[in-house]
């Protein structure tokens, strides 16, 4: 996942600066010198790391702070608001033409994933109720007409596509025309990469943005390639005038500091961040919720949204009074995981929830994917209605027979077994630091 190096890191700065009634200057320089090289191992840009922890000092090391009965609390906060200022302070949201169509202009290197993002675009506007029309106007790389061809059939949105004979330009205006007189209130236009930024892509870029005059242009840059992602936006920027960046791969092992820097080095907003290769894997960046995250804080606010737009009230009711009265039972680990499937993946959920960073150490016996669920399913199936409310009636002979009759070793039922009671222990922890509504030990 994104940031981890970084947020595991940062929080055992905090833990430790936290723990402590008083601060001094010392402790807090100390701290500060910690955060400095995690920033910069996370790659992020040196001279806004710089910046960052001189505003940091300033204000940490004012009187106020040191005079404060939580110093460490207070530091935490600053560096919590500080964060979420360096990415922009707040939401950027997609900008909407009262004339529409509204102009979108996908740009970016090959490979960022330019393609993808204008396909995840398309969706989250017609989630919302827009039309969108996807355009076609990469007309370089073979595939990518098709590619985009693909996404549209997949999610019904039309695409325009006069093939790779037209130029960039007249598809593009053409694309728009064909917009108006179809009722499409957002047009996607997706251009051509290069491996490299060379003149005649940012030539043809420049003459579709003339021809078009974008409400906007969004930049897709690829969360792994650090800080080169940066400064691809830059020079990007200065020729072009974005007025978004799309923040793609932070479902991969990216050390953040893309994420980070892009908006203090280009002044570039970074509007959607990807955390996936599927469809819905696209959501709108929230600075003060991505810092939340960094500093493992979690992120309670999208947690819940995609909870709201996924689960079943009803039964998220039900579950959660079992939960506390830890009635969970195997046909109801099911029925959850099966449900928080439905928002995404499990280590990004589990990401979004504070104090996970200590908590995902208990975690770890419970690594689920999804076809381990399928087995695990098997497992669940073939015990007795009786066996799956009672754990504990699971004697060795009938673990061998679960074993055989779904298809498993005892010693993965066994594993299993095991993870789900950790599990159990786990959840009805967790239900606890919810209920009383106050954090205990661990969390933030
Ligand atoms: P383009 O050349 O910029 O148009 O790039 P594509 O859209 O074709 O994407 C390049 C590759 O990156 C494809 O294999 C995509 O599936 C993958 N990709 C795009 N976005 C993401 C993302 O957010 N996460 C992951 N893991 N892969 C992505």
């Amino acid at each position: 996942m994104a940031f981890e190096g970084l947020a595991s890191r940062l929080q055992n700065v905090f833990g430790k600066l936290k723990s402590r009634g008083k601060l001094t200057e010392d402790d807090v320089n100390e701290a500060l010198r910690e955060v400095r090289l995690a920033l910069l191992e996370a790659d992020v840009n040196f001279k806004v790391v710089k910046d960052f922890i001189a505003r940091i000092k300033e204000r940490a090391i004012g009187q106020e702070v040191m005079k404060s009965f939580t110093p460490g609390m207070v530091v935490v906060d600053i560096v919590n608001k500080e964060l979420t200022a360096l990415m922009g302070g707040t939401q950027a949201k997609l900008a909407r033409s009262n004339r529409p169509p509204t102009i979108i202009l996908m740009a970016g290197l090959q490979g960022a994933g330019k393609t993808t993002s204008t396909g995840k675009l398309a969706k989250y506007l017609q989630k919302q109720n827009h039309k969108p029309l996807m355009v076609a106007a990469d007309i370089y790389r073979p595939a990518a007409i098709k590619q985009l061809q693909v996404l549209g059939e997949q999610l019904k949105v039309p695409v325009y596509a006069p093939g790779a004979d037209v130029n960039p330009v007249d598809i593009a205006t053409q694309g728009i025309a064909h917009a108006k007189e179809h009722g499409h209130d957002y047009v996607l236009i997706d251009t051509a990469g290069r491996l490299h930024i060379d003149e005649a892509l940012m030539e043809e870029l420049t003459k579709i943005k003339e021809a078009v005059q974008p409400d906007e242009i969004l930049f897709v840059v690829d969360a792994m390639t650090g800080q080169e992602a940066v400064n691809v936006a830059d020079s990007f920027h200065k020729q072009l005038g974005l007025t978004g960046v799309i923040i793609t791969k932070l479902d991969n092992d990216t050390r953040g500091g893309a994420a980070i820097s892009v908006k203090a080095v280009t002044g570039c907003p970074i509007k959607f961040a990807a955390t996936g290769e599927k469809m819905d894997a696209l959501e709108p960046f929230h600075p003060e919720r991505m810092a939340s995250r960094i500093l493992g804080m979690g992120d309670v606010l999208t947690l819940i949204e995609k909870a709201q737009a996924n689960i079943d009230a009803d039964k998220a009711k039900e579950m959660e009074r079992k939960l506390r009265k830890a009635e969970f039972t195997f046909d109801d680990f099911l029925e959850q995981m099966e449900q928080v499937k439905k928002m995404g993946p499990l280590d990004q959920i589990l990401d979004m929830m504070p104090g996970m960073g200590k908590m995902k150490d208990q975690m770890k016996n419970v690594k689920i994917d999804e076809k381990q669920m399928a087995r695990t399913a098997a497992i669940v199936k073939s015990m007795t209605k009786e066996e799956r409310a009672k754990p504990e009636l699971l004697s060795p002979t009938r673990r061998k027979r679960i074993a055989v009759g779904s298809g498993n070793t005892v010693v993965e039922v066994n594993r299993f077994i095991k993870q789900f009671e950790d599990m159990r222990k786990m959840m009805k922890q967790f239900s606890g630091m919810m209920g009383n509504g106050k954090k205990k030990g661990g969390m933030f």
